[in-house]
């Protein structure tokens, strides 16, 4: 039966198709252990453009598409809604007239990451679960901790030691439990898995449960909504995958609703040299994505995931928006980051410069084109990676 004030039937294994319902707490396939997906029974036409933009702007605007049975109603930090900025200056320094900037640095928690936690958490409070975990190189853990707060879900976050002293302080603030491991973020994911297992926490590891893609899917109504179309081009700074893959998929839901046609944005996946395994399986031709080995350092930590379950979506996403993978080094990013501050106004992450390094590069390659309308996504705020914070 249909669930009261969402359209949502079940959900499905992006690799075999195996259906799990969605009424309980799911991670990963229980045939395959692929990623799980939402699936919504959506009617052509039900619910057209103008109806939707009468509605409160924010995360739950298209409550018939979210997971949350609350629908409107559901816990929110504000989350959502976030500007698409013309940032002119920028745009004549880059001689692309039709930039545009969302910048998701004006999240709560100052990164997207508050999108998929809201929905993910929010829907995790709907079924009952009690104590959530996850590894995180810090953005994630900081969203989880604010949720997990406002809705009164016990958080624990492993962090790898190189994550910046102003995120975990701000994870510990929320009364999260953090807790710090020697190593990277895949160690901290090894240390989390033992402990996970014996106390019974739920893991809200990237794309190892299915709400956290639905929360950043958003991103992807948000821009038809400002634009009242899709933009030829998007350039986003990639990690784990969730928010190129849950806009990928609000494209799709929002075809099948009769919002937009089949025509689809060029997506470009942007990661950081010292940690590159997506453009690496892209040039190769790959379907899925080996694991980067031994990564190296990088001022964009978001992007710093050298393996991937949402691999095969991903690179299946760029290939058919007739997008890429590209990489970018160290100078580069952090020079689109100081471009973003002095003619964009915007304190920007290193992963949001990494975009702009991506746009000069893609310029130059005849990638882009100077009439392309090219949205670019500012994921977080510099200022959460500053200073380290003593006790
Ligand atoms: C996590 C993160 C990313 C990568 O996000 P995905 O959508 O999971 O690939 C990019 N930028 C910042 C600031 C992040 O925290
Ligand atoms: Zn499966």
């Amino acid at each position: 039966m249909r669930a009261v004030g969402n359209w949502l039937i079940d959900l499905a294994c992006a690799r075999c198709a195996r259906e799990h319902s969605a009424g309980r707490p799911q991670n990963t396939c229980t045939s395959c252990g692929g990623p799980l997906l939402c699936r919504y029974r959506i009617e052509p036409g039900a619910l057209p453009l103008d109806r939707i933009l009468q509605r409160p702007a924010g995360q739950n605007r298209l409550f018939e598409l979210m997971p949350t049975v609350d629908g409107a109603l559901t816990p929110t930090l504000g989350e959502g809604a976030t500007p698409l900025l013309c940032a002119p200056r920028l745009a004549d320094l880059l001689d692309l007239p039709n930039l545009r900037i969302k910048d998701e640095s004006q999240n709560p928690t100052c990164s997207f990451k508050a999108r998929g936690m809201a929905t993910a958490m929010a829907r995790a409070r709907e079924l009952g679960i009690g104590a959530v975990c996850l590894p995180s190189a810090g953005n994630a853990g900081g969203a989880a901790a604010a949720f997990g707060a406002l809705l009164g879900i016990e958080v624990h976050v492993f962090v790898p030691e190189s994550t910046p002293g102003p995120i975990r302080a701000e994870i510990a603030a929320h009364g999260a439990h953090v807790t710090t491991v020697a190593g990277s973020i895949a160690d901290a994911a090894a240390a989390l898995e033992v402990e996970a297992a014996r106390h019974g926490w739920f893991s809200l590891a990237t794309l190892r449960e299915p709400y956290r893609v639905e929360g950043k899917k958003v991103m992807g109504f948000e821009l038809l909504y400002d634009m009242g179309r899709l933009p030829d081009a998007i350039v986003y700074p990639t990690g784990g995958g969730t928010g190129l893959i849950g806009m990928w998929k609000a494209f799709d839901e929002m075809e099948a609703l009769g919002l937009c046609g089949s025509a689809r944005p060029r997506m470009f996946a942007v990661q950081a040299e010292a940690c590159a395994p997506l453009p690496r399986a892209f040039d190769a031709g790959l379907d899925t994505m080996p694991a980067w080995e031994a990564p190296g350092s990088t001022a964009a930590y978001g992007l710093r995931v050298p393996s991937a379950l949402g691999d095969g979506l991903m690179l299946k996403a760029l290939r058919k928006s007739r997008g890429a993978a590209i990489a970018v080094g160290e100078k580069e990013l952090l020079e689109g980051a100081r471009l973003l501050a002095t003619h964009a106004g915007l304190f920007a992450s290193a992963e949001g410069g990494a975009t702009v390094a991506a746009v000069q590069r893609l310029l130059a390659q005849g990638a882009l084109h100077r009439r392309d309308a090219v949205v670019l996504f500012n994921t977080g705020h510099a200022l959460k990676y500053l200073l380290p914070v003593r006790r």
